[in-house]
């Protein structure tokens, strides 16, 4: 039976899985063409190419009970031009090519978006040369329109800015990632894609070339502890697996029994809290403000809603390692505590000096998985097929922070790409 008509049968109204369940002493076996692992922007671009444009019949597996609540919804949804990157690396490439197809995109399917452009602003002497430097990686990356601004031309372009010079993006922009994530998920659903909700990925194993993949149901999953055996309630026999799964993909790749456990990168995660500005009657900004890039971020930077709501963020908070389970239960915190904003109000006042006291509010957290530690510099995007790690048919998507939403199209392509279908 095809998936699509499997999963219509039977897992609209989670039969499929009730069913299993029963059935633990030797789990239920299911062939089914494409899977991927989680509903996040990257999930669900993925799964919108492999059947829009390859006529694959695809089963999105998603442990939450909604699409797109991790990281997906959890960033400045800022749609970057491609300037920080190095030029042949992924996030460079993707960035670009995933901008280009984000706006396209945008316009065809009506999805809210402003292309307001950026300002990265030098607020000392010392930072003037690392604009430069900005500047000539983004030409390098072919990233269009920027241009060196002297302080009077950015300040009059925002009142409230305080620089010496300015680095000019004009192709930045703010999405609704939320609708952008509705629209793909609608087309993916309507070329015979099937999200499969509330079920999570334990693990896998692998006889000759055929994958199982070992799925059981969320609830399940989260009562489980460190000591009790995971028992899958079903497996998928998949021709395609992707490993979409943010925050959780090295932990769910280490739980593949049989893959090198080598080829599976160290995973530091880094949170970023937001703080919002309490609502002014006009808001100070219209462009996006950039500090110069930070270890492990982009600096805390202002960016727009799309209504005008001015928020700062996110900053970089190292969180201690988290174990496998955890990690595949989705234990992560996203608290953010209203002491960290004293540390918002100097880094904000370098270049929003009228920014008054007690004007911020807690907002949310995201938290960025990255593949290289405090310190360690660039890392780029990871996506791992056959040729690394020796499974056909698998492809691994490890750190897919920013500017993972602003190249998720262009991961999408290449993915499909890289599975040669
Ligand atoms: C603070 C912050 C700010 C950012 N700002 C920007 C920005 O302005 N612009 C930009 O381009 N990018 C930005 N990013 C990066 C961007 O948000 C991410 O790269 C992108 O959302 C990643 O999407 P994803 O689908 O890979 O992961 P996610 O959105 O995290 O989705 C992964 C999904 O997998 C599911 N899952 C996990 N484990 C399992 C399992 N075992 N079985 C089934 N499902 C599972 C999860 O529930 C989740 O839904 C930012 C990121 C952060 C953290």
């Amino acid at each position: 039976m095809k998936i699509t008509k499997l999963v219509r049968t039977f897992l609209s109204q989670n039969q499929w899985f009730k069913n299993c369940r029963n059935l633990r002493s030797g789990a239920v076996k299911e062939s089914v063409d494409c899977v991927v692992i989680g509903a996040g922007v990257v999930g669900i671009a993925v799964a919108r190419e492999l059947s829009l444009n390859y006529g694959r019949n695809v089963l999105v597996i998603e442990s939450d009970s909604s699409f797109g609540t991790g990281s997906s919804s959890r960033n400045s949804q800022v749609i970057h031009g491609g300037i920080y990157y190095p030029p042949a690396s992924l996030k460079g490439r993707f960035c670009v090519r995933g901008r280009r197809l984000l706006y396209e995109y945008c316009k065809q399917h009506g999805i809210p978006h402003k292309q307001i452009g950026k300002l990265i602003v030098a607020t000392r002497h010392e930072e003037v040369p690392k604009l430069s430097y900005l500047l000539n990686r983004g030409n390098e990356n072919g990233v269009e329109g920027l241009r060196m601004m002297e302080a009077s031309e950015a300040m009059a372009m925002e009142p409230h800015l305080q620089c010496i010079k300015a680095l000019w993006s004009p192709t930045s922009g703010i999405i609704d990632s939320h609708s952008l994530m509705l629209s793909l998920l609608g087309e993916a659903e309507s070329h015979g894609t099937t999200f499969c909700y509330n079920n999570t990925v334990v693990g896998a194993h692998f006889e000759g070339n055929q994958i199982y993949l070992h799925v059981s149901e969320t609830e399940t999953v989260k009562k489980c502890d460190h000591h009790s055996q995971q028992h899958p309630d079903i497996l998928l026999l998949p021709k395609l697996v992707v490993n979409s799964a943010g925050l959780s993909a090295a932990a769910v790749a280490r739980c593949f029994r049989g893959i090198n456990p080598g080829v599976i990168p160290p995973y530091y995660y880094a949170r970023g809290c937001y703080f919002s500005l309490l609502s002014s009657k006009v808001p100070p900004f219209k462009h996006l403000i950039y500090p110069i890039p930070e270890d492990g971020g982009l600096g805390v930077h202002v960016t727009l809603d799309l209504d005008g709501q001015i928020k700062f963020g996110p900053d970089v908070e190292w969180l201690d390692p988290i174990d496998d389970i955890s990690s595949i239960q989705n234990k992560f915190d996203y608290t953010v505590c209203a002491d960290r904003a004293q540390k918002f109000y100097p880094e904000i006042r370098k270049y929003y000096p009228s920014l008054k006291d007690d004007s911020l509010q807690p907002g949310y957290a995201g938290i960025r998985p990255k593949v290289s530690g405090p310190g360690a510099g660039f890392a780029d995007f990871i996506i791992q097929g056959e040729e690394t790690h020796g499974i056909p048919g698998l492809v691994n998507l490890f750190g897919i922070e920013s500017p993972g939403l602003t190249s998720s199209m262009a991961i999408a392509e290449h993915v499909a790409t890289q599975l040669s279908v």
